[in-house]
């Protein structure tokens, strides 16, 4: 079998038992709605004729049958519907914790091309659309079957000229359904598109609301909103019209197959063939004719649109993780930080050129290393290498003397703590932040983690202190406050590795001198790479490393290349200057 179809039937395997509940709940309770008319006829065709004091006792008899029948399709139907969602809801809940993890596993490189929005839909719309397929797609199946095949067959006994009338009806009403229901559903799926085009717009420009107000830019703002207002309404009138016709041109049908059958039902009344009590039931089972064309058409394009979320869904789950764990990979004891990158060339893309070319490095353990070099010398592309964020192209990276693709994946980064430029915090609060360095951690220890990374105070002088909530991304704290932050938190993770890239760039001098010195104090015995481009806080470095776009272009302590009187004495002395 298909791999795709094992997997999508795979869903169901935990549910195995109650699907076929719910499919059994559906075949009873359209039965029940062909039995119904049948119960009708019998009481006019064969109670009615008797005209005995019985009669009556025998009305009652059969109508508390119907009623217990309509009581028990009432139950039957009441569970199909809720038990059917909450299957369906359940598979997508499973679905989506697996996608959750499969995101979770993929390496940077994955969301270097991939927008966090699609990814979001992902996992929020296309489930839900798959799971409204994974329930309702065999129940309405089996039911829509049952009834319409069932009412043939019933039909077809009392009267076959009129059935077949009838059925010359259908196909056209068939087409007419399928077509429409095609545009309503194109039209719902412009609809979306269009409201996503709103919201994502409503998301910029929310986003970048300072930058609006700082350049005074509403009006501009509002015309992008406009036009895309504009497009939704477009769609949706669009979308009304289909519907319209659909409806409309549904009912009118149901209509005018009932004075189809009126009209050459009276006829054979008329010339005998037919008995009125035959074209009565005729009339009752014309619902169970019709309806089933409709939702069948609903159905399958439901199926249409489920098939292909899922298709969506499996191309990011077949996806396997490129950096993962190997088979026999090792948890580092102890680890030690000696660093060391062998010939490493990298590339981010097949077709790009090298960023990194044969670069050749050794860091022993507890050294201060600093890298400098111009914007785009790839300085943050060789500190992304170490943790294996990702994948050398050529060459190796070895952590005491371990290649890293040797080292689990969870080893090796707690081996690792990386400071950066842009601070990522999550929405909580103060103490949450730092704790995400070392999730068990006693309040004790995170005050600790603050007063070394000098954020206590500022900490203190919030107004709920530790429990301050700090906003989406902490826009209630300033940049310094946040680099402290993020500093105490790898104070707490305690990696035998340090990354400083450019932890102090966006700083102002006052809180670059503050955070400078939590940074040395974290440095203190631990290996240490740091990349600044202020090269005056590189300058007792116990070595310096000059990176241009061919690789390390010199290296040496500030004294040996101030001496040297290459790139790194030009740049230092016009850096001075300034
Ligand atoms: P630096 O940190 O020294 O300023 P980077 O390491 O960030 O430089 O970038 C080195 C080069 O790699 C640049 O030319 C940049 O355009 C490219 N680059 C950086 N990140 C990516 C990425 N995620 N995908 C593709 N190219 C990238
Ligand atoms: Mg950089």
């Amino acid at each position: 079998m298909n791999f795709r179809l094992k997997k999508f039937l795979s869903y169901y395997k935990p549910y195995l038992g109650l699907f076929i509940l719910i499919m059994l709940c559906a075949f009873i309770a359209s039965s029940i709605n062909l039995v119904l008319p049948l119960l009708a006829r019998y009481i006019m065709k064969n109670v009615l004729v008797r005209d005995t004091p019985e009669m009556l006792a025998e009305i009652y008899k059969i109508g508390a049958i119907m009623l217990g029948l309509v009581g028990t399709q009432a139950i039957l139907s009441f569970c199909v519907d809720y038990q059917g969602h909450t299957m369906g809801a359940m598979m997508e809940s499973d679905m989506r914790s697996e996608l959750f993890e499969h995101y979770q596993k993929m390496p940077f490189s994955f969301y270097d091309d991939k927008k966090t929005g699609m990814l979001m839909s992902r996992i929020t719309n296309d489930l839900f659309s798959l799971s409204e397929l994974y329930h309702h797609g065999p129940e309405d199946y089996v039911i829509n079957i049952v009834k319409f095949v069932g009412a043939f067959v019933i039909l077809f006994n009392i009267n076959a000229k009129l059935t077949w009338l009838i059925f010359i009806l259908l196909p056209i009403m068939g087409i007419y359904a399928f077509y429409f229901n095609k545009k309503v559903r194109i039209a719902v799926k412009t609809n979306m598109e269009r409201i996503a085009d709103i919201n994502s717009q409503v998301e910029d420009t929310l986003s970048g609301i300072r930058v609006v107000k700082s350049y005074v830019n509403e009006a501009i703002e509002k015309k992008k909103f406009i036009v895309r207002g504009k497009h939704f309404l477009e769609s949706r009138k669009n979308r009304y019209k289909s519907e319209a016709y659909l409806y409309t041109g549904m009912s009118s049908f149901v209509q005018l197959i009932t004075v189809v059958a009126i009209v050459f039902g009276g006829a054979s009344i008329a010339n005998a063939s037919l008995d009125l009590v035959d074209l009565v039931t005729f009339l009752l089972y014309i619902g169970n004719l019709i309806e089933p064309i409709q939702r069948l058409n609903q159905v399958t394009m439901q199926f249409q649109k489920g098939i292909a979320c899922f298709e969506r869904f499996m191309e990011i789950i077949e996806k396997e993780p490129a950096i993962k764990d190997s088979q026999d990979a090792i948890t580092l004891k102890d680890v030690r930080g000696n660093i060391e990158l062998k010939n490493v060339g990298f590339k981010y893309q097949e077709k790009q050129g090298y960023v990194l070319k044969n670069l050749s490095l050794a860091i022993k353990s507890g050294d201060f290393v600093a890298i400098v070099g111009f914007s785009g010398a790839g300085k943050t592309t060789l500190c992304s290498l170490i943790p294996r964020f990702y994948e050398v192209s050529k060459g190796e990276v070895l952590l005491d003397g371990v290649n890293i693709k040797d080292i689990k994946l969870s080893s090796l980064r707690k081996s690792i703590g990386v400071v950066q430029q842009d601070v990522y915090l999550f929405v909580g609060s103060v103490l949450d932040n730092i704790r995400y360095g070392k999730p068990d951690a006693s309040k004790e220890e995170i005050i600790e983690a603050a007063k070394k990374a000098n954020a206590h105070q500022f900490i203190m002088k919030l107004p709920n202190g530790y429990d301050t909530d700090i906003g989406q991304r902490g826009v209630k704290l300033s940049g310094g406050q946040k680099q402290r932050l993020s500093i105490a938190r790898v104070f707490l993770k305690n990696p035998p590795v340090l990354i400083f890239d450019e932890a102090t760039s966006s700083l102002d001098n006052e809180s670059e001198k503050v955070i400078q010195e939590s940074l040395i104090a974290l440095a203190k015995s631990r290996t240490t790479l740091v990349i600044a481009h202020r090269l005056s806080t590189v300058r007792n470095a116990k070595r310096i490393i000059v990176l241009d776009e061919n690789g390390i272009e010199e290296q040496g302590t500030h004294e040996e290349l101030m001496a040297f009187n290459g790139t790194y004495a030009h740049l230092y002395n016009i850096q001075s200057r300034i």
